[in-house]
């Protein structure tokens, strides 16, 4: 296989020489976290904002990291040159490691860092075109602001979208919308930007961070306030985020409420900005 080259521990080894306990709590329990980063050019955007999330995550649910987070993304580094990543993405996660199964986690368990890097163009086709979207229930627990391994919620759901043709799907808690599946979720109306408050409910998105930084960059209003599902539907336009996506505009969504959007103004620009952002780190690396 290409890109053959994993971390596992504090190691950079080959994928087929991985063993991993079958009794690791990320396996038995989900109980782990992840990050994922994507690579421009060779050099991973926006790293620190990662991997700061990642030690929040990890500080959230009580978990200890192996190593500094500055070994970490040292390691991280290391996967990316390894695996001669130009464009692509770097997932890295941390279980609370093994131990004999039983829902009570010890403190001091040794967690284990795992990770790979895999190439990959941005989805310039949903960045142009838009893309689909399914809004369904948001079922899922209550910590939506750890970025943890637990994502049966978010799978469902985006399964929901695919079997409705649809690329995202868009989740809602009894009417409020909170985000995507694996996203990020705009809505633009009178040329001011809703986006779901960073609570509990929430990824606070690395790239929602950008897109808000620039919306005051560029003075339009962004309202970090929950909207209703009828605000969705009489959006002037509606978009997502996330790091592998960067932007993408949504066209349509169908399912709990039905409406169909053009790609607007606003939306492109923001587009625009973000790329403009991304080529701007190259240069600095
Ligand atoms: N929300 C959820 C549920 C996600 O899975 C993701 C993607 N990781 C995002 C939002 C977007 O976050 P980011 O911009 O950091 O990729």
């Amino acid at each position: 296989m290409e890109n053959q080259f994993v971390l596992f521990g504090n190691q950079i080894i080959e994928r087929d020489h991985v063993s991993i306990d079958m009794e690791d709590r990320g396996y038995n329990f989900g109980d782990g976290i992840y990050e994922v980063v994507y690579i421009y050019g060779g050099e991973p955007f926006s790293l620190n904002e990662h991997f700061r999330r990642f030690e929040e995550s990890a500080s959230k649910l009580d978990m200890k990291l192996p190593y500094s987070i500055e070994q970490v993304k040292e390691k991280t580094a290391e996967l990316i040159k390894a695996n001669n990543i130009h464009n692509g993405i770097v997932y890295i996660q941390m279980t609370r490691g093994a131990s004999p199964r039983a829902h009570l986690y010890e403190r001091e368990s040794a967690s284990l860092i795992t990770g790979f890097a895999r190439k990959m163009d941005p989805p310039a086709d949903a960045q142009e075109k838009g893309i689909k979207t399914y809004l369904t229930p948001d079922i899922r627990w209550l910590r939506c602001d750890i970025k943890s391994l637990n994502l049966l919620g978010n799978t469902m759901a985006k399964r929901i979208a695919a079997d409705h043709s649809c690329g995202e799907a868009l989740l809602h808690r009894d009417g409020i919308c909170t985000e995507g599946s694996s996203s990020n979720l705009f809505i633009v109306k009178n040329n001011e930007v809703h986006t779901h408050p960073a609570t509990n409910l929430i990824l606070n998105g690395i790239t929602r961070q950008h897109i808000i930084e620039i919306t005051g960059e560029e003075g339009i209003t962004v309202n970090e306030e929950p909207f209703t599902t009828e605000e969705l539907q009489a959006a002037d336009e509606v978009f997502i985020s996330s790091t592998t996506m960067e932007i993408a505009p949504v066209i349509s969504v169908e399912g709990a409420v039905q409406a169909t959007y053009p790609i607007g103004s606003v939306t492109r620009r923001l587009q625009e900005k973000l790329k403009d952002r991304i080529k701007q780190h190259r240069v600095h690396q």
